[in-house]
């Protein structure tokens, strides 16, 4: 290794998006399985072509989509009083961005690590690992709540800065307890929380109005998912317009093109028409859960997202995951289990029937 690079960098976990093959079902990403209405797609180009002009920086203030965001923000809220202005927001590249932005803003050269509880969503990890940046990882029980002692145990050991959950957690599918919120609300305020909602428009249930009385809490979500933008990688943060401030310091200047934050502000002002398939994809999730559950060596847990995670009590994942393949049903190996997600209707039933081929179910 040529001694001008970090050693440290040769031993790290890389992240490698799985390769995939055209003509298979793509059910590894937990992306929405439908692009655009092609009339809004229309539109998103004519007004690129009419209001963006290529040799100029786009907005690096993100004002539009900020105060758009504030409008999504408040509906989702319903009658709760929201105080929620532009100062309470940041805009990432993907929320990847802001994950490592917020890495960058708490624990970077400060001998301080974060604390997940695995299996979880894989970023995290990999992230802090390029930043030099130790992490700490309590275990989950079989309903995948985190084991709370040992995360306290943790806590009062290490120098812990940062804990970082998702709801509902991906791989597994499951909100947070009411004991694990409990937990989180008693966290001191030397340790920053953060909640990554990147499911919300799929299971409905966000804790912002936890976040509007703990300035040491953050809240992720990402356009990625629910408004079927994975491709131009937007995403954002909630949080105390202090942390915002942090988050701002250290981003780069134009971290969004034009493009995606035209798309992000076009997704969110026709937000009816884009969210209105979800409803869908929760009525096949059930469905595909109902049929997973009639096949006897399946395991499967009840999710609040659009993916579903299983095992099989005879077979090892990895083989489960290359059959399915095999069979043209891309899905993703992770945690011990697979983690499904919910396509088409079409794209559904071809993985039952190619699961039920596998397991004889
Ligand atoms: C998909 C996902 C994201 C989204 O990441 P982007 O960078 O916004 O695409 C973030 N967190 C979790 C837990 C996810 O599953």
């Amino acid at each position: 290794m040529l001694p001008c690079l970090r050693p440290d960098l040769a031993t790290l976990t890389v992240y490698h998006p799985q390769a995939r093959e055209l003509g298979t079902d793509w059910l590894d990403g937990n992306e929405f399985p439908l692009d655009w209405p092609a009339p809004l797609k229309e539109k998103l180009v004519w007004l690129y072509r009419q209001d963006i002009a290529n040799n100029r920086y786009p907005d690096g203030s993100h004002g539009e989509v900020k105060q758009e965001l504030c409008h999504y923000i408040h509906e989702g809220l319903g009658t709760t009083p929201s105080p929620i202005t532009p100062e309470w927001l940041t805009v990432g590249n993907g929320s990847d961005e802001l994950i490592r932005s917020l890495l960058i803003a708490t624990c970077l050269g400060q001998n301080a690590g974060i604390l997940i509880a695995e299996p979880t969503f894989s970023m995290y990890k990999i992230l802090a690992r390029t930043l030099g940046i130790p992490v700490w990882t309590a275990a989950r029980d079989e309903q995948f709540a985190m084991c709370l002692p040992q995360a306290t145990e943790l806590i009062n050991q290490e120098p812990i800065r940062v804990v970082f959950v998702v709801h509902p957690n991906s791989p597994t599918g499951n909100g947070l307890t009411l004991q694990e919120r409990e937990w989180l609300r008693q966290l001191p305020p030397k340790i920053l929380v953060v909640i990554d909602e990147a499911y919300f428009e799929f299971s409905q249930d966000t804790l912002l109005p936890d976040l509007l009385t703990h300035p040491n809490w953050v809240i992720l979500r990402t356009f990625s998912k629910g408004f079927r933008l994975a491709n131009l990688r937007v995403g954002y943060a909630i949080a105390h317009p202090e942390v915002i401030s942090a988050l701002e310091a250290v981003r780069l200047p134009y971290n969004l093109t034009g493009f995606s934050l035209l798309a992000a502000h076009l997704a969110l002002t026709q937000r009816r028409q884009l969210l209105s398939a979800i409803p869908e994809i929760l009525t096949e999730r059930e469905r595909l859960w109902a049929e997973l559950q009639k096949i006897p060596e399946i395991q499967v847990w009840a999710s609040q997202a659009n993916f579903l995670y299983c095992r099989s009590t005879i077979h090892p994942p990895a083989w489960l995951h290359q059959r399915l393949q095999e069979l043209g049903s891309l899905v993703r190996h992770t945690g011990g289990g697979l983690r499904l997600t919910v396509g088409t209707p079409a794209e559904n039933t071809r993985l039952l029937q190619r699961l039920r081929q596998t397991c004889g179910g």
